[in-house]
């Protein structure tokens, strides 16, 4: 039997298929057989297919997941049970629902840096100081040892290198939520080819690269206040400030490793979104506080004071 030449192929990376979320806004990209109706992220059943974006930057290098979903699943299930007692009823007992496994775009910033910087220099030192006081009702002199400081200024440079500075290129996840999964391991960092997801679903990059380069500016900025305060003699300083130059800007799409998992706790509650970085199994969610709990807590601990209060006047009348 003769098999036409031009049938198409199975190959690893056929056509994709777009989805967005309409509840947080992700953009999807995944093989039309992990075709989904709820969105991995937040749960949402407000998927839709959309047409691809167009200008969307390609990735240029991948974080391969390196835990698997049972080992990120036993992660939460261990997190939730550690959980604060204050948390609303069911946190600590709940069971974490299907595994999401999802490539997040991040930008992944690295520059040449170049601070000059200024500060005041503060060096303690001692000395013995008289005073008058009042002792048994007559005036007396004494002598104590004092501190203080002596302020001098110090100006200088600093240059330095800075890379993997991650800025989330998602609508799906927040910064603050990738900051709190990081660090990534960079050594395990690949040049990206569409088979390293395959399999996989992939968010498209929806933060403009100006919006991500701005974010990575002021990263960086944070840092090297941080390192300079590290570098500081003396034994303290004030008036620190710097004038920070950025050469050597690079700024590429970097796909992250990350487990989303939905954990529902009680009926008609929304689920609570418990992530986990699939390199290193360090888990981040925002386990909601019992306002109740609490509020029992301090009338409890309110009662307690007032029965102190009390039992000491008792037994003093
Ligand atoms: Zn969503």
């Amino acid at each position: 039997m003769a098999v036409a030449h031009d049938e198409p192929t199975a190959t690893l990376t056929g056509p994709r298929l777009h989805l967005g979320c309409q509840a947080c806004g992700a953009m999807l990209v995944l093989e039309p057989a992990l075709r989904t109706t709820r969105c991995p992220y937040c749960a949402a059943p407000a998927v839709v297919e959309r047409p691809p974006e167009p200008g969307v930057p390609e990735p240029a290098f991948a974080l391969g997941f390196s835990l698997t979903h049972a080992a990120a699943k036993q992660s939460v299930s261990r997190w939730l049970r550690s959980r604060s007692r204050f948390c609303r009823s069911g946190i600590r007992s709940a069971e974490p629902g299907d595994v999401h496994g999802i490539y997040v775009p991040a930008f992944l910033y690295s520059a040449l840096v170049k601070s000059s910087f200024r500060a005041t220099i503060g060096e303690n030192y001692q000395e013995q100081e008289s005073y008058t006081t009042t002792e048994n009702g007559k005036t007396v002199r004494r002598t104590r040892t004092v501190t203080r400081t002596e302020w001098r200024p110090l100006q200088g440079e600093l240059e330095g290198y800075v890379a993997d500075v991650l800025v989330t290129a998602s609508n799906g996840l927040r910064n603050e939520e990738l900051e709190a999964l990081e660090p990534f391991d960079f050594r395990a960092l690949a040049r990206y080819t569409p088979a390293l997801v395959s399999g996989w679903v992939a968010e498209e990059p929806t933060l403009t690269r100006e919006a991500c380069l701005e974010g990575a500016r002021s990263e960086v900025g944070e840092l090297v206040l941080k390192r300079l305060e590290g570098l500081m003699p003396g034994d303290s300083h004030r008036d620190l400030s710097h004038d920070t130059r950025l050469d050597w800007e690079s700024l590429d799409v970097c796909l992250l490793p990350v487990w989303v998992l939905p954990v529902r706790y009680a009926e008609g509650e929304a689920p609570l979104r418990v992530l986990v970085n699939g390199q290193t199994g360090e888990v981040h969610g925002e386990a909601p506080i019992s306002t109740w709990k609490v509020l029992i807590a301090v009338l409890v601990g309110l009662l307690l004071v007032l029965g102190v209060v009390l039992y000491v006047r008792g037994g003093v009348g």
